[in-house]
């Protein structure tokens, strides 16, 4: 079925400013996170990163360093937010900055992967999964690597990848490795742990993490995503596939991120207090609201489930928290196509078979304009079960 996107309450193009009314289509399907715009308003000019006609024109940011083309004041930011928040061990690791953590995923792939090897490398990961994994790893149909779907279904001998994603992108979920074989390679994902998403219960010690600039702060536009490896080798041979694929990454965008990291690192020490700019305080308070009224229409509805999230004490905010996940991962209880159930209500939104499961789930952003999400929440609770599930 077609749909006129002209029309649509775009989650991905915030800045046409649509105006809404009962016939615009609403755009779930990504996660582009405009929720935090409000936030970065309140900021005005603390943020502005003045660039002249003469700066940012070398390749180079940092010579000597394994990673050529990271600017040290992004690298030092990036250290200090992470000891901030408590989520991650940047002690002994390289930095390494990307075009967001997509061409990072990329170049993990190549790094672990063996030129010499005669068979190509399987990538698997536990579904659900993240759709963009399957599509990125095959794009290219590289004889490096494979997709070889679900990480639950796969009993392959030898070498493979296993990309960990907590928390889960679609459904939220707190996970570990599940394959657990010896000649395993790890790629731990941890775009969403943050304390806006999710207590933050240590910081994370693995051998490739990577985070992103689009999910910690909202920033999706600067097209900045880190990681943070442990291995020299690894990490030589990621800085080589960003060299041959962009010779580095856009300066602007890096010094712009360090800047607005460094307003975010600087508000944090005001946890809790009345006039807290505490950013992590201030969304954590916006997903929040947006999970109650959700978890409202979900309640009242027959047909559709959401998951359960444990409490757990987070060490930033100091409070037991169940998660707030920036997606929901909806269920219908009947036997239908849910992502075009939507569709017919004009909301649009990704469908479980992207995931590697079933039609009965989709995934809806919600990190859309506020107006979308009270748009979405209204369409949603006009569908009922008569006519969808026959009993
Ligand atoms: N990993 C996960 C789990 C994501 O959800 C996303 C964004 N949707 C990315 C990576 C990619 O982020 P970036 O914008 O940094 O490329």
């Amino acid at each position: 079925q077609a749909y006129d996107t002209k029309n649509s309450v775009s989650a991905t193009n915030p800045t046409e400013n649509v105006v809404l009314s009962q016939g615009s289509i609403i755009n779930l399907d990504q996660g582009d996170p405009t929720i935090f715009e409000s936030y970065w308003r309140k900021m005005g000019d603390k943020c502005t990163t003045e660039i002249s006609g003469t700066d940012c024109m070398s390749y180079f940011s940092d010579a000597g360093n394994l990673c050529w083309f990271l600017e040290p004041q992004l690298s030092d930011t990036i250290k200090r937010l992470h000891r901030t928040v408590g989520n991650a061990v940047t002690e002994d690791r390289y930095v390494l900055v990307g075009t967001g953590s997509t061409q990072l995923f990329q170049a993990a792939l190549y790094a672990l992967s063996s030129p010499s090897g005669n068979e190509s490398i399987s990538v698997v990961c536990a579904a659900p999964y993240y759709s963009s994994y399957k599509e990125e790893t095959e794009f290219l149909q590289s004889g490096l690597y494979k997709w070889a779907g679900d990480a639950y279904a796969f009993d392959k001998d030898g070498p493979y990848i296993e990309v960990v994603t907590s928390p889960n992108n679609p459904d939220g979920a707190i996970r570990e490795a599940v394959v657990n074989r010896e000649e395993g390679k790890l790629i731990h994902d941890l775009a969403y742990y943050w304390p806006q998403y999710t207590s933050i219960t240590r910081p994370a010690d693995y051998d490739i993490m990577l985070f992103t600039f689009s999910k910690s702060t909202g920033h999706a536009g600067s097209r900045i995503g880190w990681a943070l490896v442990k291995d020299k080798v690894v990490a030589r041979k990621m800085t080589k596939f960003i060299e041959v694929s962009s010779i580095g990454v856009s300066k602007e965008s890096q010094l712009r991120a360090a800047k607005i990291l460094g307003v975010l690192i600087e508000n944090c020490q005001h946890l809790g207090t009345a006039d807290s700019d505490n950013f992590f305080e201030y969304s954590q308070g916006l997903l929040t609201k947006r999970w109650e009224k959700l978890r409202d229409v979900v309640k009242n509805s027959q047909i559709f489930s959401l998951p359960k999230y444990p409490q757990k004490w987070c060490s930033f905010t100091g409070k037991y928290t169940e998660s707030r996940p920036g997606f929901a991962w909806l269920k219908c209880k009947a036997d239908i196509d849910f992502e075009i159930l939507l569709r017919s209500h004009k909301i649009l939104t990704r469908g479980g078979e992207r995931f590697g499961v079933g039609r009965q789930y989709v995934r809806i952003s919600l990190l859309s304009q506020e107006e979308a999400f009270n748009l979405f929440l209204e369409r949603l609770s006009a569908i009922k079960g008569q006519g969808i599930i026959s009993e």
